[in-house]
Order: C-alpha cells, then sequence, then structure tokens
C-alpha cells in the first residue's frame, strides 16, 4: 500500500546534531520545513553550510569571544549536522526518476479507492510514469514528499464519468535536493608532481636543475576547477566551491 498522505509534511526526516566544546552533542528530530528554516538561518548569518551526498548538511561556524584576559579572544567551534533519517542512495534509475518529477510541476501520486485499479500507486510525471513499487520507496525513503490531494483528471474517470481515484502532488523532498546537489559538485585535488626536471627555474628549492612543484588543483563534477599553491589549498577552495554552491541553493529553495 502506499503510504497515507495525511500530514506528509510532518515527516521527521532530519536528525539534528548540535555540537559545541565541553559540551555533550544535543540531537533532535526536524520535518523539512524545520530543516529548511534552519539551512536558510544559517545561510543568511554567513555561516559555511555544505551538503552531504546522503541527503544532509552541515553546518559550521566560529564563536568569538573576548578574554579571559584583557585584549584576548577565544574562538570557540560549532556545528550543526542535519542527517537524513534515511541516507538518500542515488542510483542513476533513482535520479532518472527524481528529474522527471522536478521536471514536471504536475508530478502526481494516483491513488485509486481499491488498490486492484491499474495504476494505483504509481506516479505520474507528464508522460513519464513510475511504477507503484518504485513509487512507494521513492516515497518512503523520503526522497519524494506528498503534497496536496488534487481531484481526479479526466484519464482517471471511468466511461461514464465517475471518479477513478485522487492525485497527491509529489515533490523532491530536501533529502533529494541535498544528495543530488552534493553528487553534482563531488570535488577532487590534484596530486602534486613533487621533484621535477627544472633546469631553467630560479627556485631556492632547486637541487641540480630539480625543483619541487607542490603546487596542485581542485576539480569539481560540475566542471569548476582551480589551481592551487599546494593540496592543502586545493582542498581549501573545493570547500568553499563547494560551500558556495550550496549557499546559493539554500537561498533558492
Ligand atoms: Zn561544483
Amino acid at each position: 500500500m502506499p503510504p497515507s498522505p495525511a500530514n506528509p509534511l510532518r515527516r521527521l526526516l532530519f536528525v539534528e546534531t548540535i555540537t559545541a566544546p565541553g559540551q555533550p552533542n544535543a540531537r533532535g528530530r526536524l520535518d523539512e520545513t524545520q530543516a529548511r528554516s534552519l539551512l536558510r538561518r544559517a545561510a543568511t548569518r554567513g555561516y559555511a553550510v555544505e551538503a552531504t551526498r546522503s541527503g544532509g548538511a552541515l553546518i559550521t561556524w566560529t564563536v568569538k569571544r573576548l578574554g579571559p584576559a584583557d585584549g584576548q579572544v577565544t574562538t570557540s567551534p560549532r556545528s550543526v549536522a542535519l542527517d537524513p533519517v534515511t541516507p538518500a542512495r542515488i542510483t542513476p534509475a533513482v535520479r532518472r526518476d527524481l528529474e522527471a518529477v522536478d521536471d514536471s510541476p504536475g508530478a502526481a501520486l494516483f491513488l485509486a479507492p481499491d488498490a486492484r485499479t491499474p495504476g494505483h500507486g504509481r506516479i505520474r510525471s507528464g508522460l513519464y510514469s513510475i511504477p507503484p513499487a518504485t513509487s512507494e520507496r521513492l516515497i518512503t525513503g523520503g526522497l519524494l514528499t506528498l503534497g496536496e490531494i488534487t481531484p481526479a483528471r479526466d484519464w482517471a474517470r471511468d466511461s461514464f464519468g465517475a471518479i477513478l481515484g485522487t492525485y497527491t502532488s509529489v515533490r523532491l523532498s530536501l533529502v533529494a535536493r541535498l544528495a543530488m546537489h552534493a553528487a553534482d559538485h563531488h570535488t577532487s585535488t590534484g596530486e602534486p608532481r613533487g621533484w621535477v626536471s627544472m633546469p631553467h627555474s630560479a627556485g631556492r628549492q632547486d637541487r641540480g636543475g630539480r625543483g619541487y612543484d607542490r603546487s596542485s588543483w581542485a576539480n569539481c563534477a560540475c566542471h569548476w576547477s582551480t589551481f592551487a599553491e599546494d593540496r592543502p589549498d586545493a582542498a581549501r577552495r573545493a570547500r568553499e566551491h563547494r560551500q558556495s554552491r550550496t549557499a546559493a541553493l539554500i537561498t533558492s529553495l
């Protein structure tokens, strides 16, 4: 049986873990609306937010305080991790289904009064159709969120015009959006070349015409790339890229 569309937005899809030095981790459960609002507040405050491939996000920031001595500033790292209750696993087939739903504002789950009615439990998105078992997996796995129940359309009426069922709109969940976004911005850094022949270099590390090339680079699945001084610099630039893209995603939600 497909899940009941009752109270779809109250599904507590995220575990929130708040970490502060010297304090026990605080945990709570958030629904999608609360998680989205938390991410927006974090982005507005300029905190670093990064989507995770499991469909969650990590928010990090630093608290600065004066003292204990005059003129002294102590810093303390803080974080809030949002982890999906059911980690997303976006296979290519799942991604195809999710993109089809996302491309069509009219995507809906068809529920017939009688489960034996052909098409019952099937998600339709334009001409795209997702079989009932797959539709159920996407919904119970927290990748699709059910919305408003809407009247059935013409094709869902029998030849006498009687309504055979209802539609419940479906859309991508925040978990799905974060997971797909993290996959779209999967980064890697380049291995420095190390000792290389540099006959014309006047660098201070030259030894017998050889020099140490520590330069690196960062690449992203979205085709972004940049050169970096060394590998830690490349990792930092890649992290900044992922965080800036996540901030843009959150702003658009
Ligand atoms: Zn990217």
